[in-house]
């Protein structure tokens, strides 16, 4: 039956990527995994077919198509099973490059925004600090005005692809309010640290350090003050993205365990003949399913150009949790296997564990739902939609 949402383009297009995939990304993922990086000829491949621009007009040097073909690519990488790669696109592609897109000016599209749809640079978007996660208004890293530069101190923690980064999409302090910058990779006073994870290995995860950090003027993304506001209104897209990864992650889960189960036998017969194993992935199914479909309207939502906060954070928020609990059921269908690096659902339940943590936790989705829905709090669009 034909898909409210998904034409037939779009399904050759996931086809596609699908595809691509198969060839370029599956059989390199366990020496990414190791390495703990991913290499730059996989960022420039994806860029060569345009997967990099899914989101941007073709005004800026995107694609210029609907947000569905996000929603499919995106739903492709979550399937990888392979949360790291995921997330280091991810972040990228529509995050980093995002407020440049959306608010850079040419000077900064030409020289960021450009490169980072090619593939030639990699970015990252570094907003949580030591002392401040949750709470983005108490960060405290600082830009200073001196002459044509701000001059940046301060330290960033968790950054998903900020050890390798070209370029880093920032949130300083100016004054009392929060600004975003562009932070070249090649300033000087930028020191790295890469942090070791429990999962997520093939994104490198970084501490940043910034000693006097020299920023030229034409780097500030937008306007002088207004970051606050760009990261809020972005933070949408950013929910909504690790929704669909989510959503793709456990289709891949569901299908290694159900593969698992009809090969695995006990008592004389597959265990997915059991019928207490057989209502639990009904369940799952069920589950995911209802899940899937509020991620796709929200899709829809964004795709009017709505800005959609209500149900971006919902969709993060269920899908996220999701994630936990079906990674968890579903590694209970493997037994003592499923306990073994060797078996792929270990390292799923393993990535599925920052699914409720990165890009806000689900307490926070929590506080934002909750006060929309309780308290009437409505938000101001920073771009006027
Ligand atoms: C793998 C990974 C990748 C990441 N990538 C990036 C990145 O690329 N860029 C970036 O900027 N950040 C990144 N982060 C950081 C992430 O966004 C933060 O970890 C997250 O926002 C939580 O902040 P925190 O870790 O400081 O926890 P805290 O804010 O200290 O929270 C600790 C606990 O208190 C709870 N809590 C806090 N405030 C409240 C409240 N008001 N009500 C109820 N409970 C509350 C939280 O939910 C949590 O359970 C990444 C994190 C991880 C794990």
């Amino acid at each position: 039956m034909q898909s409210p949402y998904f034409t037939e383009e779009h399904e050759l297009f996931r086809s596609a990527v699908r595809e691509f995939f198969r060839q370029e990304v599956v059989p390199n993922l366990a020496e990414w995994e190791a390495k703990e990086q991913i290499p730059r000829e996989i960022w420039q491949k994806m860029g060569a077919m345009d997967y990099l621009g899914a989101l941007y007009p073709e005004s800026v040097g995107g694609a210029g198509v609907d947000f569905f073909y996000s929603a499919v690519f995106i739903e492709e990488l979550g399937r990888l099973g392979n949360g790291g790669f995921a997330a280091a696109v991810s972040v990228h592609s529509y995050m980093a490059l995002n407020h440049i897109a959306l608010a850079g000016s040419s000077f900064l599209q030409e020289k960021y925004l450009k490169p980072g749809l090619s593939g030639e640079k990699i970015g990252a978007l570094a907003i949580s600090e030591p002392n401040a996660g949750s709470d983005v208004q108490k960060i405290s890293a600082k830009a200073l005005s001196d002459g044509d530069f701000y001059i940046v101190n301060g330290s960033k923690v968790f950054i998903t692809n900020g050890y390798y980064a070209d370029f880093i999409t920032t949130a300083v302090k100016t004054g009392e309010a929060v600004s975003l910058f562009v932070i070249d990779g090649n300033a000087e006073g930028l020191n790295r640290a890469k942090l070791k994870k429990m999962g997520w290995y093939s994104s490198d995860t970084a501490e940043l350090f910034f000693e006097n950090v020299k920023v030229p003027k034409e780097n500030l993304i937008g306007e002088i003050g207004k970051g606050f506001y760009y990261i809020m209104e972005s933070f949408a897209l950013e929910r909504l993205s690790a929704a669909l990864m989510s959503v793709g992650a456990m289709d891949y889960i569901l299908e290694i365990t159900l593969k698992y189960m009809r090969e695995r036998e006990s008592f004389g017969k597959p265990i997915s003949r059991f019928q207490a194993l057989r209502h639990r992935m009904a369940d799952l199914f069920t589950e995911v399913e209802a899940c899937r479909q509020l991620v796709y309207y929200t899709c829809w939502l964004l795709n009017q150009n709505q800005t959609a906060i209500k149900e971006c954070t919902m969709s993060k928020l269920k899908a996220s949790e999701l994630q936990k609990k079906v990674a968890d059921e579903c590694l209970q269908m493997f037994g003592g296997y499923g306990f073994m690096n060797e078996y792929p659902i270990s390292a799923a339940y393993r990535d599925a564990r920052a699914a409720t943590i990165a890009g806000g936790t689900s307490e926070i989705m929590r506080e934002i739902i909750a006060k929309i829905t309780l308290d009437n709090v409505s938000y101001k669009s920073a771009y006027g939609k």
